[in-house]
């Protein structure tokens, strides 16, 4: 195996068993396991048998962080770079330790592994051939609205992470654009309540507005390309 001095390693979205072997054996060899929240990942190692030294870096203290990483690999210590859930980097940190990496010359690489962006898009079962990600959806009403009338108009998917809290109003500001707007709710992925809601935004409104949105939400939204639907029921494991 080769050794760089910085592996980005991505962790399960929600299934333990979804790690590979080489993010096992890295996560085990490193001298430091880079992570957002040292408890959360501190427990997630402890179920593969890993006790490493942990080293906090999040989104308010990346940038500080970055140049002491730097400076010790430059020394020989070995890292491995993860985050809560996922891929790093994506929607979470790592571009800004990547930006000094490379300012600096420091070899690094990445380990695929899981994403609830991919993960969703493929099981959304909207074209997965082009695709726009566009990380969570702005906050603001206006700019969340100016971000989905985007999408639907789009020549590709789009795939946003949204928060529990707000898919619902997300949904019914899609549905007030385009009513039939083919779109996926991708909730849960890889846990015990994985449900896939596919249809026209408005079908999928109706199934959703009769539960309390909980968990973890990727919304993808089809783009003038992808097939309108006729009703399809959601999916969980419960019903297949
Ligand atoms: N880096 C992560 C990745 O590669 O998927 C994403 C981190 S971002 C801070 C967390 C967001 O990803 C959640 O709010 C949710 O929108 C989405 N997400 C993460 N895990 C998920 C899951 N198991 N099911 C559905 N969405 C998930």
């Amino acid at each position: 195996m080769i050794e760089y001095p910085v592996s980005f390693v991505s962790l399960p979205i929600g299934n333990r068993d979804d790690i590979t072997r080489r993010a096992l054996e890295v996560l085990s060899s490193v001298n430091v396991i880079v992570c957002e929240d040292t408890r959360h990942t501190g427990l997630l190692l402890s179920h593969y048998g890993i006790s490493q030294p942990l080293l906090s870096m999040h989104e308010h203290n990346e940038a500080a962080r970055a140049p002491e990483i730097v400076r010790r690999a430059l020394a020989g210590e070995r890292f491995a770079v993860v985050t809560d859930a996922g891929m790093p980097g994506i929607s979470d940190p790592g571009y800004r330790l990547i930006q000094e990496l490379k300012c600096c010359g420091v070899p690094f690489t990445v380990l695929p592994g899981p994403s609830a962006a991919t993960t969703a898009l493929v099981g959304s079962g909207l074209p997965s051939d082009a695709f726009f990600f566009g990380g969570f959806l702005p906050v603001k009403p206006g700019k969340r609205s100016a971000c989905l009338q985007t999408a639907a108009a789009s020549s590709h998917t789009s795939v946003f992470y949204e928060s529990p809290h707000r898919i619902i109003k997300t949904l019914e500001a899609l549905a007030a654009i385009d009513p039939d707007v083919p779109v996926c709710v991708a909730r849960e992925l890889t846990k015990i309540f994985e449900t896939y809601h596919r249809g026209s935004v408005s079908q999928v409104l109706g199934e959703l507005h009769s539960q309390v949105p909980k968990g973890e939400f990727v919304l993808i939204i089809g783009g003038v390309n992808a097939p309108r639907y006729s009703h399809q029921p959601a999916y969980n494991q419960h019903n297949i």
